[in-house]
């Protein structure tokens, strides 16, 4: 079996496996070619083998054996021995190993004191007049753990980067890039990792994570190539499974015992979802991540309710770590409940004052503190004042009518108030929902009891019907409540277009409000330019109902209506 949580396997590990890989002995041949392939527990078998046969056994032979404990998940075995490296040779590099793999096993108190042993060996280190390139990677990566400002990480890595060009450097401020979200840096270091030595496993996999997480299609030949030389590599696998979980593709998934617990929960197996979360946390009680990649896999299936209860489960473990807290803001906004997000978010941002999308979605939630709030015990519509005096009882209007020719065919009793967010500004509203500014091809999103749409004057005149878009995104309201978000989108979708067109045959009302608007427009300066959103280089959020194209949208209203003629439709029909 490979490690449950690779994310966890820095670049100490490959370090180690640049070491063993220069190493002149003969014997560690056989174990490291093993290893290279991702056969780790036959790599360890014949280390094992060697320790015992040879009367000298070196210390770099030692610690593969620990990591090697570490990647089959003895990790209990891997820090005895690893730390009976540290007792031998108190080395920085090793020390934060075993730091790490103490925090994975959930010994967090035993981590620290191992944190602050190598705070007392860099004391010692500073005396000499050099330091190895291990050593001072080592340095940067204990800054990381103790939650050191990204930066200044960074500049200690540059330095090195000054000093030579090595592939571990390129790494090391790769995985820093990456944990802070910033693709395209990370993207750049890995790849110039890989013109020194192109088959280094660890730049693949970083590059591979770049890809995937920023939804470039380059992942799949970049996860190909990794294959070629270990299909066994643990990030590879796990975003393997991410991908297979996205694509609804159950059975190649289980690869990880979170993704498998997710595959349990979108199988709506409780209780197998229990199971396997039990023997996580015996083995790591601190180990939140768990929770939290389910969350995730739980949010891209629309099942929010869901990720906002597995979030709070993570955050009770560890209520201090700012990915939890953004998650959980980020959830508990697509419910609609914003004002306690608004607080995880502040604090997640504290934390982490780079992340993007905790700042543009501070920016907005600042934004709509101006804004009115119209509606009573059935809608609550918030948008700007000028929105809310010329629009907002044309809105109601027409969401009421929606609801009273949808709900009785539907036969669904909708969690109200359903809400209603409308932004003058379209980078807002794509912030709002997404957290990202950009995606001009989005008019409105729905979350399921909450629906997040552009003004008509976010967009130039006469371009958006924002009627057409309002009913459309209640009717996801209908068929996401209806299923309790357990719907394949391509339906929700088709079902969506197919009541927008329906609607659209029957009535002409596309000009009052939105001439009215225009008109009041004319007394108001328009604002613009007021944003200062941070755009990232990512792709393919995980929500938005409009992400599909047009095309297809005819598709499946075609489908939706074939379906109706088939199987009869219900009376009482619009
Ligand atoms: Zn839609």
């Amino acid at each position: 079996m490979f490690p449950r949580q690779p994310t966890y396997i820095g670049f100490s590990g490959v370090i180690v496996i640049a070491f063993i890989w220069t190493s002149p002995v003969q014997a560690e041949e056989n174990y490291v070619e093993l290893w290279r392939h991702g056969r780790y527990t036959e790599a360890l078998q014949a280390v094992e083998e060697a320790s015992q046969s040879t009367t000298h056994f070196s210390l770099a032979q030692v610690r593969d054996q620990s990591e090697l404990l570490f990647l089959t998940g003895r990790v209990d075995e891997a820090i005895e021995v690893r730390r009976a490296v540290t007792a031998r040779q108190p080395l920085p590099s090793d020390l934060v190993r075993l730091a790490e793999y103490q925090r994975y096993r959930g010994r967090w108190e035993d981590g620290e004191q191992t944190l602050e042993r190598v705070t007392e060996q860099v004391q010692l280190l500073l005396q000499y007049d050099s330091i190895t390139e291990e050593e001072w990677l080592a340095l940067g990566r204990l800054n990381e753990l103790q939650g050191a400002d990204a930066k200044l990480v960074l500049v200690h890595y540059r330095r090195l980067q000054e000093q030579q060009n090595s592939v571990e450097a390129h790494v090391a401020v790769g995985d820093l890039a990456l944990a802070t979200a910033a693709y395209d840096l990370a993207a750049t270091e890995y790849s110039a990792a890989l013109e020194l030595d192109a088959q280094n496993q660890e730049a693949l996999s970083g590059l591979l994570a770049c890809f995937h997480e920023s939804g470039d299609r380059r992942a799949e030949e970049v996860a190909a190539k990794l294959a070629a030389i270990n299909p066994n590599h643990p990030r590879a696998l796990i975003i393997a499974g991410r991908r297979h979980l996205d694509l609804g593709e159950l059975e190649d998934a289980e690869e990880a015992l979170a993704l498998k617990a997710a595959v349990g929960l979108l199988r709506f197996d409780q209780a197998g979802y229990e199971t396997i979360r039990l023997r996580v946390l015996e083995f790591n009680p601190g180990f939140a991540e768990f929770d939290r990649i389910v969350s995730e896999v739980a949010a891209r299936h629309y099942r929010f309710d869901e990720a906002v209860a597995l979030l709070r489960a993570a955050a009770e473990i560890d209520g201090q770590d700012p990915g939890i807290r953004f998650d959980l803001a980020l959830n508990l906004l697509r419910l609609g409940q914003d004002e306690e997000a608004r607080v995880h978010l502040q604090a997640a941002f504290q934390d982490d004052p780079y992340n993007v999308h905790a700042f543009n979605l501070l920016e907005v939630a600042d934004e709509m503190d101006s804004f009115a709030a119209v509606g009573d015990s059935l809608w609550h519509l918030q948008l700007p004042a000028l929105e809310a005096e010329v629009l907002s009882t044309a809105m109601l209007d027409l969401l009421n009518q929606a609801s009273s020719r949808l709900e009785a065919r539907y036969e669904v009793d909708l969690e109200r108030p359903v809400i209603v967010q409308m932004f003058r500004d379209h980078d807002a509203f794509m912030v709002r929902s997404t957290g990202l500014p950009g995606n001009a091809g989005h008019l409105g999103i729905c979350f399921g009891r909450l629906i997040t749409m552009d003004s008509p004057r976010a967009r130039p005149t006469g371009t958006v019907n924002w009627q057409q878009v309002l009913w459309h995104e209640f009717v996801h309201v209908v068929t996401l409540q209806k299923t309790r978000n357990r719907m394949p989108r391509w339906l929700s979708e088709g079902v969506s277009v197919y009541e927008e067109t329906r609607r659209e045959r029957r009535s002409n009302s596309h000009h009052l409000p939105r001439s009215a608007l225009s008109r009041a427009y004319q007394t108001q300066r328009r604002r613009r330019g007021s944003y200062r959103f941070y755009r990232q280089q990512r792709i393919g959020h995980h929500m938005g109902a409009e992400a599909a194209g047009i095309p297809l949208y005819a598709d499946l209203t075609s489908h939706r209506k074939y379906g109706l003629r088939r199987h009869g439709e219900r009376p009482g029909g619009c």
